[in-house]
């Protein structure tokens, strides 16, 4: 017997966008399936029943031309077919089950389709959920399942290697027939791919990469910082991820621990991305803009012709620069989120030419920049205190440290970003802070204010291409136009891909 697996489900409307991909989808995959409500998680089923309970699949298996991968999965009876009326209708359309159940649940009906009751087979749908420690074996063995199948899973190569190194939460989708043998399994691997495994004519297992498109959609939110930025940030629509990134962007412009100011505002384009309509996660941020007391920067990101993703400013020069405006991460700033007061973080002392952090002991300090310990030890009132060379005549220097991180002692080379010592409150100091000093030539400097060297913009060369690339990003932070939300798009369930 030749037949067509058709999903049956009451009450489910399909899909106009369906209907193409109804065509294509019966030629390539002759099975799908489709889970109707709740799952039952990872919990063994001993037989397939009728009428379908919840966590069954129904396929109905339709005499056609069309190649079939199951064909040996006997048919039930036309009376227990009876009980599924096939009136919504899907075909495989080369989707992952969760994304056949988002195109379901848009789906108008089709005519049901009688002829079809009398070769219905029903597959069991079981999703086992993959535990630490799990192997193909033992996750097959707890759930009653037979050897032979994961015996035969595991001799396939190619993508379907995967379930050799299964992960705790991986979540395997099966079909089982009704001699509890595994006829059609899905699982999937990242955001956009699927392993689909059916079983064919011969019992063979077969299988096949189902790629999902992503679609993305720009969003654009800006907001004015009233006492925090974190909170400002969330009350404009960017989630606290967004929000870490935006301050790495403009970490080497900005001290967000001591510079931010009510009223310092920002814009920021970013991706998100959507899988057949819903939204699956937020992408990379495109442009952003961040006021800092009245002085806007701005920053696009560009991939160079070597596929090196980095952020610029607009004239081309990188954001990344040789010197970090802070060498304690913001967050750990003890009152970071009491913006808005004339002095917002305790002690801002320039009068002894440096900068305190006042933050919990043991925070982490990072090296300002790439440079050379030239002193690790004690200094009187400073207590124990890190003196870093960089290249020319930079130098910065930490105080009042809890301790070293290990490793660290003269002569020892060090990274931009690299954790050299932690806060402390060594020396005289009346709680535990970060005294941070910046020397040019030997002479201190407002380490918030100096101007640091800039890197060399983008080359020449590949100069006309970041400008035709970041143009219209860049004009869009002109002509700034806030989006709404994702959650009102998702909703819509319109596909978000262009504006
Ligand atoms: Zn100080």
């Amino acid at each position: 017997m030749k037949s067509d697996y058709i999903v049956t489900e009451p009450s489910t409307p399909t899909s106009a966008r369906l209907a193409p991909k109804l065509a294509i989808g019966a030629g390539i995959f002759a099975v799908a399936f489709y889970l109707a409500g709740e799952r039952t998680q990872d919990k063994p089923e001993t037989q397939a029943r009728t009428p379908p309970a919840q966590n069954e699949i129904s396929l109905v298996a339709r005499a056609s031309d069309t190649r079939s991968l199951l064909d040996d999965i006997a048919p039930i009876s036309s009376a227990q077919a009876a009980v599924a009326p096939p009136n919504a209708a899907l075909t495989d359309t080369g989707r992952s089950s969760a994304a056949l159940q988002d195109l379901a649940t848009q789906a108008p009906p089709l005519p049901p389709e009688p002829a079809e009751e009398a070769n219905l087979v029903r597959l069991e749908s079981r999703e086992l959920v993959v535990k630490n420690g799990d192997s193909l074996s033992i996750l097959f063995d707890r759930n009653g399942l037979k050897p032979i199948d994961w015996m035969a899973l595991a001799k396939l190569d190619g993508t379907a290697k995967r379930l050799l190194r299964l992960r705790p939460g991986d979540k395997l989708m099966l079909g089982l027939d009704d001699q509890q043998r595994v006829a059609a399994l899905d699982m999937r691997i990242d955001d956009t791919q699927t392993l689909r495994i059916r079983r064919d004519d011969d019992g063979k297992f077969q299988q096949t990469l189902l790629v999902d498109d992503l679609s993305v959609r720009e969003v654009a939110v800006e907001g004015v910082i009233e006492n925090s930025l974190f909170l400002s940030a969330k009350a404009a629509g960017l989630s606290d991820r967004l929000t870490m990134e935006l301050t790495d962007i403009f970490a080497w412009d900005v001290d967000f621990a001591l510079d931010i100011r009510a009223g310092d505002r920002f814009r920021v384009i970013y991706e998100e991305l959507y899988r057949d309509g819903k939204l699956l996660k937020e992408g990379n941020i495109l442009a952003a803009e961040f006021t800092n007391r009245g002085d806007a920067l701005r920053a696009v990101r560009y991939v160079d012709s070597d596929e090196r993703a980095a952020y610029y400013a607009p004239d081309g020069k990188p954001m990344k620069k040789a010197f970090l405006r802070s060498p304690v991460d913001f967050t750990r700033i003890s009152s970071r989120f009491s913006m808005g007061r004339k002095h917002p973080i305790l002690n801002k002392i320039r009068a002894h030419k440096g900068v305190d952090y006042a933050a919990p002991r043991g925070t982490p300090i990072k090296a300002a920049g790439a440079g050379k310990v030239v002193f690790a030890g004690n200094k009187g009132g400073y207590g124990r205190v890190v003196i870093l060379q960089h290249a020319g005549k930079y130098q910065t220097l930490y105080a009042h440290l809890n301790s070293f991180r290990r490793g660290i002692r003269k002569g020892v080379s060090v990274s931009q970003g690299d954790t050299i010592a932690y806060v402390g409150m060594s020396g005289l100091a009346t709680g535990p802070h970060l005294h941070y000093e910046f020397l040019v030539g030997g002479k201190h400097v407002d380490p918030l204010r100096v101007k640091l060297p800039s890197a060399p913009p983008i080359a020449s060369a590949e100069m006309e291409r970041f400008q035709s690339q970041t143009a219209t990003l860049l004009a869009k932070l002109d002509d700034f136009a806030p989006t709404t939300g994702n959650a009102l798009v998702a909703s819509a369930g319109e596909n978000p891909g262009q504006p």
